[in-house]
């Protein structure tokens, strides 16, 4: 295939399931993985693959390594190629107060958030690196990459682990011409944040200073120009993709 790979984690629903779409559009033959959905993945990459794309869903946990290499080495297969981007997309929250999270509900956002982004960055980063040719790794962060979000304690911090992950491993996949950045979306409306908040959209407009939630469509700029060569200098950063909402204080005066 002559295709650039590019490898994208979560991609049956929301954020990750257009940003397939916007990959393939880039001229990239994507292989992505999901968990608990295959019929949006399996529907996602058919419908692709019919618009003349290059796309393919693979079942693949992150949080396990074994899957991971076995994704990893599906995706090469298939495209005859090492890849030459990996996205980590694939996140999961739990809501609750800290005095009352549950020990699986932490280790679960854990495992998958932030052990998920080192698996996948460690296999595909050894693989660029063997390779010889450089590549892309962007991480999808989050609002929590720096503050706080009450009762979302294990999320927050694995976003915290996001935004000093993806600083470890620039400063160490750099020798090998590898770039590793962070895209940090603000409130984006999906599936998912309809689903926890039917008022998403009217709550967070109005303390977005662009005035509206983002989209999924508002992160694939963003993600695409870390993967290009408008990038290629550029490593270790988080971009804030928010609508400029976590750039505004608290303000108790109106
Ligand atoms: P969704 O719940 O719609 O998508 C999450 C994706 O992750 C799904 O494709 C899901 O696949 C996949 N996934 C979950 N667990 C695993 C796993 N163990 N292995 C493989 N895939 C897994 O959420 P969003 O699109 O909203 O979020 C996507 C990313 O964006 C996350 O990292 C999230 O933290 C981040 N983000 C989102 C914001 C928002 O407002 N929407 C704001 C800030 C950050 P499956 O269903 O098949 O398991």
């Amino acid at each position: 295939m002559s295709k650039p790979l590019a490898l994208l984690t979560g991609g049956s629903t929301g954020i990750g399931h257009h940003l397939v779409t916007a990959l393939v559009e880039a001229g990239y033959a994507v292989a992505f993985s999901y968990r608990a959905s295959p019929a949006p993945a399996e529907a996602l990459a058919q419908d692709l693959v019919a618009r003349g794309h290059a796309a393919r869903a693979l079942a693949c946990d992150v949080g396990d390594k074994v899957q991971v290499e076995a994704f990893v080495g599906a995706a090469i297969a298939w495209a005859g190629q090492p890849p030459s981007l990996l996205i980590n997309n694939a996140g999961i929250q739990a809501w609750a107060p800290l005095l009352d999270l549950a020990e699986d509900q932490w280790d679960d956002v854990l495992r998958t958030n932030l052990k998920g982004c080192f698996l996948n960055t460690q296999v595909v980063g050894r693989i660029m690196a063997e390779a010889g040719q450089g590549g892309a790794i962007v991480n999808i962060g989050s609002g929590c990459n720096k503050l706080a979000f009450p009762n979302l304690v294990s999320y927050t911090a694995s976003k915290g682990g996001i935004e000093q992950f993806t600083k470890s491993a620039a400063v160490e996949l750099g020798r090998y011409g590898i770039t590793v950045n962070c895209v940090a979306p603000g409130a984006i409306a999906t599936e998912r944040t309809a689903e926890e908040a039917p008022d998403y959209a009217a709550s967070w407009a109005p303390i977005t200073p662009l005035g509206r939630v983002g989209t999924p469509e508002d992160i694939a700029g963003p993600v695409l120009f870390f993967a290009g060569p408008g990038a290629r200098y550029v490593t270790g950063q988080t971009l804030w993709v928010d609508g400029g909402v976590f750039s505004r204080a608290a303000w108790p005066y109106s």
